[in-house]
């Protein structure tokens, strides 16, 4: 399951596309993970599975496996604690029979544009604007109304592939961040504007706080991770939880048991990671994502040795089946390409294995590794998506290794 001669692995299980808000677009997904070496990839898209058909057409032409997914925003919250910046992969999936989350999820974030929207026309149009706007650092220029449809041609005029083709995307992936540029592109002076749009986090920072009153909103429509799994698996699909590790995913207060002595991890009382997943997996899940880090996120990839083995442990005593994802969203900032999961040793002390091993026992170890979870996933695949002959082919060559 391993590239024979650079011991790469070679399936990626969550990556993003123009679809949502990635850099590539499904087509240059796949060409990109092709060239990586990557064999069996997930196309996991914010809330949308709309650039899974593209990817699909593509992977067929490269030989590669394209499993169908997507990334959904769930928020949790219940009597045992509270949980909102960890998300919900659906791993392989029926499209069709996802579509009406999808289709509600499209609808709640054009209702919360909207919001935004009427948020910005009545502050420039309030009393206290003119005086208020003066003393901004980020202060607007000729402001004047603005409308939904406008935000949405600007955004799908921006969104050019590789030859500078506009990515048409019915229901382009509108966030907070795109009205945040939008106001920028338009109303603020040269040189601050390029600080905002190429998001520069201080000024992005700055921004956010002088103009809370427009971007704050009450609206509180993600699905729950209940919801969110009950739908995952009546789409056939596998619910896994992405990237349970990442630290802020903790600030609502979820006690990061890895941080305590071993011998008390998955007994300590109060709201831990570990209570959080028990009850997801009472609920349906079936798996957590692991070997996920940030290079961008310096808490968590410090510490993600620890985590990977607080997971791996916790997945082996829930029975959850574990997935491997770099979160790639293209060439930005500094987030992890596909098929990058860290230096091999990290990986593999993950799995409680010494440091002291040879070169080729790492590779064996790595391959075996692979193997066990790549059997789950070809029968993963059988259930629905990938074509027999598909997995069959997967299947020899497993054997082969
Ligand atoms: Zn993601």
């Amino acid at each position: 399951m391993t590239n024979q001669t650079t011991n790469q692995i070679i399936m990626d299980t969550h990556m993003h596309s123009k679809a949502s808000d990635g850099i590539w677009t499904p087509r240059e997904v796949v060409q990109n993970a092709k060239a990586k070496g990557l064999e069996i990839i997930a196309l996991t898209d914010h809330d949308t599975t709309f650039g899974v058909a593209e990817a699909q057409d593509e992977a067929k032409k490269q030989g590669i496996t394209l499993i169908p997914g997507i990334e959904i925003d769930a928020k949790y919250q219940t009597e045992l604690g509270t949980v909102r910046n960890i998300e919900l992969l659906g791993l392989n999936i029926d499209v069709g029979l996802l579509q009406p989350l999808v289709d509600r999820r499209n609808h709640d974030r054009l209702s919360l544009m909207e919001d935004y929207v009427r948020g910005f026309n009545d502050y420039i149009s309030s009393e206290t604007f003119t005086a208020e706007n003066e003393n901004k650092q980020f202060k607007l220029v000729s402001p004047r109304p603005i409308s939904l449809a406008e935000i949405v041609d600007w955004y799908n005029q921006r969104n050019l592939d590789s030859k500078g083709v506009a990515y048409q995307n019915p229901n382009p992936f509108l966030s907070k961040m795109t009205l945040v540029q939008f106001i920028a592109d338009k109303f603020l002076a040269s040189g601050l504007r390029e600080k905002i749009l190429k998001a520069e986090r201080e000024a992005g920072d700055t921004f956010k706080k002088e103009y809370k009153r427009v971007l704050s909103t009450n609206k509180e429509s993600k699905p729950s991770f209940y919801e969110a799994i009950q739908a995952v698996k009546a789409a056939r699909g596998k619910a896994v939880v992405a990237h349970p590790g990442l630290s802020k995913g903790y600030e609502d207060g979820m006690i990061k048991e890895w941080e305590m002595p071993e011998e008390q991890w998955f007994t300590s009382p109060g709201f831990t990671a570990y209570r959080f997943i028990e009850d997801l997996t009472n609920h349906g899940l079936d798996g957590i994502e692991l070997y996920n880090y940030r290079g961008s996120d310096k808490e968590h990839s410090e510490s993600h040795d620890l985590i990977n083995k607080y997971f791996t442990k916790l997945a082996n005593k829930l029975g959850l089946i574990t997935t491997f994802g770099s979160d790639c969203h293209g060439p930005k900032g500094k987030g992890p390409l596909m098929g990058t999961f860290g230096s091999p040793t990290s990986y593999l002390n993950s799995l409680g294995r010494e440091e002291t091993l040879t070169k080729e026992d790492k590779r064996r170890l790595m391959i075996q590794h692979d193997l066990k979870r790549f059997a789950g996933l070809c029968d993963m695949a059988e259930t629905k998506g990938v074509p027999r002959e598909e997995v069959q082919r997967l299947r020899d060559r497993v054997s082969e290794l």
